[in-house]
């Protein structure tokens, strides 16, 4: 789950993470008071999407007055930014942040994430923030420096002033630094975060480190031990696809393509899904229905798929382990019926009580193509949605 940067900043302050001082606002109105009750010379006007790259986008605006807080509030409000990560559909801007304008003198990058690799957490850090990261990461990753950490003893002091001294940090303020990674960590490893990412952090005129930008994403398998995190989802950042699909506890994630996919089990979601593509077709999302799909749930998963416009067929590829395919079979023919499905409809089941099933779907007098194997109903779809 992705929260905002003005959230992430709240949470980063109680871990002696030192981030501007700074006020969020929903209306012009409200954007100038926050700039008139923060009273610095320099405000700087901030959208809030779940999306990095607004500063390019226009969504970062560095006022002078009360009067450009207006300006750029009102240009900022209500337009949609299209940035680097929210593809080019673009996010309305809702909130904003404004918050203390910082003098700085170098912006540095420093993150931490899960390594898959080592299974370990692992701060990154570099002398090149502020840009791209990626960039720095694809052209010259000599320059980003890790820290593996090791989980029982949690992040050490020399780690933190050896990521520290690597990325040039002045020496003077490479304690402050210190400070800053320690409790960047702490943050993360308490509540539950996949990736904590500060881009840029900054050494300012005035010799403070402090993070002027936040990207906090939480483990979702976690939340349950943090309502107050949860409290901080925004449905509006979230795709209504993907919100309706998490109160039927399935797993959802929207794609570009145009075939609905209908699977159980995230691994065979994925093999169905590179199946679609080997065939020349592309998958219109993940949906993975869980082991013990029951009728209702396959009728949302349907509803769901039907609602995303570019859908032109589904294919629906089962494996009946603990499930039997006979039942699979009655919940889609129900769900068929239910949402009178008037597309090409593809189904692949094996497992227990297979011929049961499949002869279910054909005696249904419904627009439901069989297939013997995966290979085949992938074949068929594709065909159909052509
Ligand atoms: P994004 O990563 O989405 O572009 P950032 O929060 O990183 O947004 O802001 C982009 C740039 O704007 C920063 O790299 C920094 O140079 C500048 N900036 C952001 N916040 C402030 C601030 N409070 N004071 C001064 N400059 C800022
Ligand atoms: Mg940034």
């Amino acid at each position: 789950m992705n929260i905002h940067e003005y959230q992430g900043k709240e949470i980063l302050r109680q871990y002696g993470v030192k981030v501007p001082e700074g006020r969020v606002a929903f209306t012009v109105e409200e954007a100038v008071e926050a700039a008139k009750q923060l009273g610095t010379p320099v405000t700087v006007v901030k959208a809030q999407i779940h999306a990095g790259g607004r500063g390019k986008a226009g969504g970062v605006k560095v006022a002078k007055s009360l009067d450009d807080v207006r300006t750029y509030a009102s240009e900022i409000l209500g337009k949609v930014l299209v940035t680097h990560q929210t593809g080019p559909e673009g996010k309305e801007v809702k909130r904003l942040l404004v918050e203390q304008g910082c003098d700085i003198k170098k912006e540095y990058y420093v993150g931490l994430v899960l390594d898959r690799g080592t299974g370990r957490v692992v701060m990154m850090a570099s002398e090149e923030g502020g840009t791209e990261i990626e960039e720095v990461a694809e052209h010259s990753p000599e320059k980003i420096i890790k820290e593996i950490i090791d989980p029982a003893v949690g992040m050490q002091a020399f780690q933190a002033r050896k990521l520290a001294y690597a990325i040039n940090i002045p020496a003077e303020l490479v304690n402050k630094a210190v400070k800053f990674m320690l409790g960047l960590y702490s943050a993360f490893v308490e509540k539950d975060c996949s990736i904590a990412e500060i881009n840029p952090l900054v050494v300012t005129g005035d010799g403070e480190v402090m993070a002027l930008d936040a990207k906090l994403n939480f483990d979702s398998n976690a939340l349950f031990r943090h309502k107050d995190i949860l409290e901080l989802r925004d449905l509006d950042e979230e795709d209504e696809k993907e919100i309706q699909a998490s109160k039927f506890d399935l797993s959802y994630i929207a794609l570009d393509g145009n075939i609905g996919c209908m699977v159980n089990g995230a691994g065979l979601a994925m093999a169905t899904m590179d199946i679609i593509k080997y065939y020349g077709g592309e998958p219109a999302n993940f949906l993975d229905v869980g082991g013990g799909a029951t009728a209702e749930k396959v009728t949302e998963a349907f509803k769901i798929i039907l609602s995303d416009p570019s859908v032109k067929g589904i294919f629906v590829n089962i494996f009946g382990g603990i499930m039997r395919c006979d039942v699979i079979a009655s919940g889609v023919i129900e769900a068929a019926k239910q949402i009178q499905l008037d597309k090409p409809l593809v189904v692949r089941l094996e497992g227990t009580n297979v011929e049961l099933g499949k002869k279910l779907l054909n005696e249904s007098g419904l627009n439901i193509v069989a297939a013997d194997s995966m290979a085949d109903g992938a074949q068929k779809i594709v065909a159909l949605v052509k």
